[in-house]
C-alpha cells in the first residue's frame, strides 16, 4: 500500500522499490539487455536501430538509415518508440521486451510519441485538404481554401515543433 502511494500506479513486478525512477520507467538495474539492436527491413533496405539507456536515464536511439543521417530523426525510430514492429519481423518477444524496458517512460519515449501524434494529425489534415480542396476560387470557394489551409498550417507548425524536439533529443550526444 505504501509503495502504491509513493510511486503512483506503477509497481514493478519484482517488488523492488524504484526511487528516482519516474513512473513507468524500468529501473536501470532491472534492464534485461542494454543496449539492444533491432534490424529494420523496408523498401529502402536493411537498417540497424540501436537503443541504449545510460545510468542517468538518458536514452540513445540511433538508426543508420539515410533519413536518420540527413534529417536527424526517422520513421523507423518513431515506429519502434510506438512499439510498432511490422518492419522488424526478427524482433522476437524477448527483444521487444528488452527494447521497451529501455525506452518506456523516458524523454525519448514521450517526445517520440508526441511526434507520432503530430505526424498522424498532419497526415490526416493533408488527406482532408486533398479530398476537399475546391477546383477553383469562384463562388465563395476561396473561403474554403482559407479554412483548409489554416488547418494545414496549424498542424504543419505543430509537426515542425514536435519533430524539432525529437531531433534535438536524438542528436544530443
Ligand atoms: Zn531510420
Amino acid at each position: 500500500m505504501d509503495r502504491v502511494t509513493q510511486i503512483g500506479k506503477f509497481v514493478p513486478k519484482s517488488g523492488k522499490r524504484s526511487f528516482g525512477a519516474p513512473s513507468g520507467m524500468t529501473p536501470f538495474g532491472e534492464l534485461t539487455r542494454n543496449p539492444v539492436m533491432i534490424t529494420i527491413s523496408d523498401p529502402g533496405g536493411m537498417h540497424r536501430v540501436v537503443a541504449e539507456r545510460g545510468k542517468s536515464g538518458k536514452v540513445w536511439l540511433k538508426c543508420d538509415c539515410r533519413d536518420g543521417a540527413a534529417e536527424g530523426w526517422c520513421q523507423h525510430r518513431v515506429d519502434l518508440i510506438c512499439f510498432r514492429y511490422d518492419a522488424a519481423p526478427a524482433a522476437d518477444a524477448e527483444l521487444r521486451r528488452a527494447f521497451e524496458g529501455i525506452v518506456t517512460g523516458t524523454s525519448v519515449f514521450n517526445t517520440g510519441r508526441d511526434a507520432d501524434r503530430a505526424l498522424r494529425a498532419f497526415n490526416k489534415c493533408l488527406e482532408v485538404f486533398d479530398g476537399r480542396r475546391p477546383a477553383d476560387i469562384m463562388r465563395g470557394n476561396l473561403g474554403k481554401f482559407t479554412d483548409l489551409i489554416s488547418d494545414l498550417a496549424a498542424s504543419s507548425g505543430e509537426l515542425e515543433d514536435a519533430l524539432g524536439q525529437l531531433r534535438r533529443l536524438l542528436e544530443a550526444a
